[in-house]
């Protein structure tokens, strides 16, 4: 008997993808048959993980649990990919300009960083940003470490504050260490599919252990130099919280956080500017020398963060760098 069913892509790993119909955490093997093109795509992998796909598979025994018979030896077949809400793709760094999709459908992205140990730098946090407002991800801000730091940067933390939930964006304070602020992350987990990302060292690893003692947080980069010379196939993989809620974890940030953007559309994911541009004289506007710019003049008069502004005109700067 054949069955069809629906499920989220949970693991790929090069010859088959795990499947399981979330919030049920049952997998099961599955493989591509046959061409599943995207069009417009040239991601090297069609389906990525958090795609919600459908299968069909062959249950040859009666009686028996259906998900007991589908196994390596008899996967199921994935016959087509829902569309997709959002997505975010990894640049291939070498020049074939391929790109490959770390994670689909995913409702918010927690970006993990430290305000020192190590010191944050801004302006890849804003980069970060523009890259998950252009996929249209939703974020929220984790700073972690903050025992070790709370005291010694106050002032630097209270700014960060202002400046970012002053762009809209939700931060956290918390600690892997002392367990502060893991409930209220566990929380904000429940019921939803959550990047986590951030530069390494920030405690990403030491956070998701710390939500979930279970978890062993890893990416492994696989090299398979032996087939095609010095390609490097990184394979990413959803994790369920014991809490609730399912993780997509990001190794290093390598090729994430470029995006191909034109001059005139960067301001575009930067949302506080966004909003103000509506007032601008001149549409498109570049906010940097046209008279009559409302970015410009909330920038003045302290609405927008000049940190922001300063991060954006460095964006508008290496426009084209990395295409
Ligand atoms: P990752 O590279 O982002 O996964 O970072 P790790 O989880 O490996 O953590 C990097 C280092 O920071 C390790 O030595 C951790 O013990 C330390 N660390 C992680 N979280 C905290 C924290 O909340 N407070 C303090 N003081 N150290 C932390
Ligand atoms: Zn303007």
């Amino acid at each position: 008997m054949t069955i069809k069913g629906q499920a989220t892509v949970v693991k790929h790993t090069g010859s088959h993808y795990l499947l399981s119909r979330l919030p049920e955490w049952k997998l099961f093997p599955a493989v591509l048959r046959g061409k599943i093109r995207l069009k417009g795509s040239s991601a090297t992998n069609p389906v990525a993980v958090g795609d919600i796909v459908s299968y069909e598979a062959e249950v040859p025994e009666a009686g028996v649990a259906p998900e007991m018979q589908i196994t390596m030896e008899n996967p199921a077949v994935i016959t087509s990919v829902s569309p997709r809400k959002n997505y975010i793709i990894r640049k291939s760094t070498n020049l074939s300009r391929q790109s490959h999709i770390i994670a689909a459908n995913l409702d918010r992205a927690f970006i993990i960083a430290t305000i020192d140990f190590p010191e944050i730098k801004l302006p890849f946090l804003d980069r970060l940003l523009v890259t998950c407002e252009v996929y249209n991800v939703p974020v929220t801000i984790v700073l972690n470490k903050v025992d070790l730091y709370r005291e010694s940067h106050a002032e630097m933390l209270e700014a960060f504050h202002d400046i970012y939930e002053g762009a809209g964006y939700p931060v956290m304070e918390v600690s892997a260490l002392t367990g502060e602020g893991i409930e209220e992350l566990r929380e904000a987990c429940k019921g939803h599919v959550s990047l986590f990302s951030g530069v390494s060292g920030v405690g990403k690893s030491s956070l998701i252990k710390a939500m979930d003692p279970s978890l062993e947080p890893r990416v492994g980069e696989i090299s398979d130099v032996h087939l095609q010379g010095k390609h490097t196939t990184t394979f990413y993989e959803m994790y369920a919280l014991d809490s609730g809620g399912f993780i997509v974890d990001t190794p290093g940030l390598r090729g994430f956080g470029l995006v191909d953007l034109k001059k005139e559309e960067i301001a575009l994911y930067f949302p506080e500017m966004l909003k103000a541009s509506e007032n601008c004289r001149f549409a498109p506007c570049t906010h940097t020398h046209e008279p009559g710019c409302a970015v410009k003049e909330a920038v003045e008069n302290g609405e927008i963060s000049y940190q922001r502004y300063s991060s954006y005109l460095g964006m508008l700067d290496e426009e084209g760098k990395y295409r």
